[in-house]
């Protein structure tokens, strides 16, 4: 199963894919995390994205849709995987969507993890991430609205959307998160 979770920054999406990974046994792609591995390590791309990411804005797709379509081509990815903070833009849905398709693949299933601003910035102000600055976090919000929130109505229109309600506990968010794969297997079976 190829299945993507979207959220806005802090609304656990990290969490919920770890869960998810080990329960399907696929991996889990951070775009986030491979970046901020790049950075740790110092390559090329990871001294280009640092500054992005230090101010809350996204990393150009020159850099991004790279390290995707690698991992996505890497044998370990063949059976599905999780997608978590890509795509991010209605542009990067478009590539992925052809990157799958020369694959003869596709996305089975997008989950959003619905979290109300207030809430995410008491959890924000709850824990202590590097870019985790007040300011830059509104930044990271603001982006996720504007540029990442029309993906759920592009995969809405393609019936691929199930909406979460992404307060609770982790084990409660898990078992929602859960039914949803649920329907989507039902429904990829009655096609
Ligand atoms: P995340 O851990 O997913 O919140 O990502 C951390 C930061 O990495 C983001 O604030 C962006 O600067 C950058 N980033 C991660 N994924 C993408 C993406 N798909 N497109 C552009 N920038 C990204």
């Amino acid at each position: 199963m190829r299945l993507i979770l979207i959220g806005p920054p802090g609304a656990g999406k990290g969490t919920q894919c770890q869960r998810l990974a080990g329960m399907l046994q696929v991996p889990h792609l951070s775009t986030g995390e491979m970046l901020r591995v790049a950075v740790r390590e110092g390559t090329p791309a990871g001294r280009q994205a640092s500054t992005y990411m230090e101010q809350g804005q996204l990393v150009p797709d020159s850099i991004i849709v790279g390290m995707v379509n690698q991992r996505l081509q890497s044998p370990d990815c063949r059976e599905g995987c999780l997608l978590d903070g890509f795509p991010r833009t209605l542009s990067q849905a478009a590539t992925l969507d052809e990157l799958l398709e020369r694959q003869a693949m596709s996305v089975d299933g997008v989950i959003e993890l619905a979290v109300p601003r207030d809430e995410l910035v008491r959890r924000m102000l709850a824990r202590k991430r590097e870019d985790d600055d007040p300011e830059i976090f509104s930044r990271r919000i603001v982006s996720f609205e504007e540029q990442t929130a029309p993906l759920l109505d592009y995969y809405a229109r393609q019936g691929k959307l199930a909406s979460i309600d992404g307060l609770g506990s982790a084990d409660e968010i898990f078992a929602r998160v859960t039914l949803a794969i649920e329907r989507f297997r039902a429904r990829s079976r009655r096609r």
